[in-house]
């Protein structure tokens, strides 16, 4: 164990960095209370032909980890399998939420509500701002890794503007099990992002703070063909298998009263107008309320969490792009079980 010394800067320079293996780079945000910087972690690497640059952050939301072990992961064999073009990885993009065991930043906002930030406003507006200018604005494609938040947890799905061709590609590239078209919102880093110019799309890989290795996995192969696909690196000999099921919307439903709930639907399993997806008891265990599906769709994300005040979340449902058209289920993620003789 030979950690490498990183370099520290205030912002990112692509070009300064040597190319053909990974830099270990602090780029310097904003300073605390004590004067000191923060300081936001990436890894680098740089093919030895020019080409786009594909970045790819994560824990913009700090209890949200997969994402860090997905960088992590890739950049493993990354330097040697590099053609052209540059893999910026934000290893994490909300220092201080993660600190704080949190989603939101440390002044209690959440940053994908801000982007693109404000030079000369609040701490969350300061630091949104810089991170935009000294890093997200040197990218010419872009992946923010997600997870769900607190008390839910969530399928492995992109969130991308499907009437894009170049998100739609890429969503499709990362091959989750569900793709939801959803046009970028206002104040997310991939709504920023779009407005610059930068294709991006959102990466939601099931449960917060938690590395799960069996999201992680195929997040990872989405992320290398992604990148053979802009010519980054070469594409792998075996074709992944790649049918996603495509939602063009989604919504959450809520419960009407408070109580102890139970949701009784597996994530990216397909349900049925009517169906029963959840139960609420009271505190005496008698079941209070029972909420069926409104329409026929596919499970993206749950609630996990049994305290369930009024309007609490309890199913994030996504429909189908024709109605009435027959549905099936994403694909599973476990792998098949090894036969024992
Ligand atoms: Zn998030």
């Amino acid at each position: 164990m030979n950690p490498r010394a990183p370099i520290h800067v205030d912002k990112l320079e692509i070009d300064m960095l040597p190319i053909g293996r990974a830099s270990h780079v602090w780029v310097e945000l904003v300073t605390d209370g004590l004067a000191q910087v923060i300081e936001v972690p990436l890894l680098v690497v740089r093919g030895k032909r020019p080409g786009p640059v594909v970045g790819i952050t994560a824990a913009v939301h700090g209890n949200e980890l997969n994402g860090i072990s997905v960088i992590h992961r890739l950049f493993e064999t990354l330097p040697s399998r590099m053609i052209s073009g540059t893999v910026v990885g934000v290893v994490v993009a909300n220092v201080p939420g993660l600190h704080h065991h949190q989603r939101e930043f440390d002044d209690g906002v959440d940053l994908n509500d801000i982007f693109p930030g404000n030079r000369a406003g609040s701490a969350s507006q300061v630091y949104a701002y810089q991170l935009v200018e000294r890093i997200i604005r040197q990218f010419d494609y872009l992946l923010d890794l997600h997870t769900a938040s607190f008390g839910r947890v969530n399928s492995l799905y992109v969130r991308a503007d499907m009437t894009h061709s170049e998100t739609a590609s890429m969503a499709r590239l990362q091959n989750p099990q569900i793709i939801l078209h959803n046009p970028p919102s206002d104040g997310t880093l991939r709504g920023a992002a779009m407005e610059l110019g930068i294709p991006a799309i959102t990466v939601e890989i099931a449960d917060p703070h938690r590395f799960q290795p069996k999201y992680i996995r195929p997040t990872l192969a989405g992320v290398h063909a992604v990148l053979a696909h802009h010519g980054l690196i070469k594409p792998r000999a075996v074709k992944q298998e790649s049918n996603p099921v495509v939602c063009d919307r989604s919504f959450w439903m809520y419960t009407d009263r408070g109580g102890l709930l139970n949701v009784h639907v597996d994530l990216a399993s397909v349900v049925k107008k009517g169906d029963s997806v959840a139960v609420l008891r009271n505190a005496f265990g008698e079941v209070i309320a029972e909420y069926q599906a409104p329409e026929s769709g596919v499970v993206i994300g749950k609630s996990v969490n049994p305290v369930a005040q009024t309007g609490a979340r309890v199913v994030h449902l996504g429909l189908f792009d024709q109605a009435g058209k027959p549905s099936r289920a994403p694909r599973s993620l476990d792998r098949p079980k090894k036969k024992t003789t």
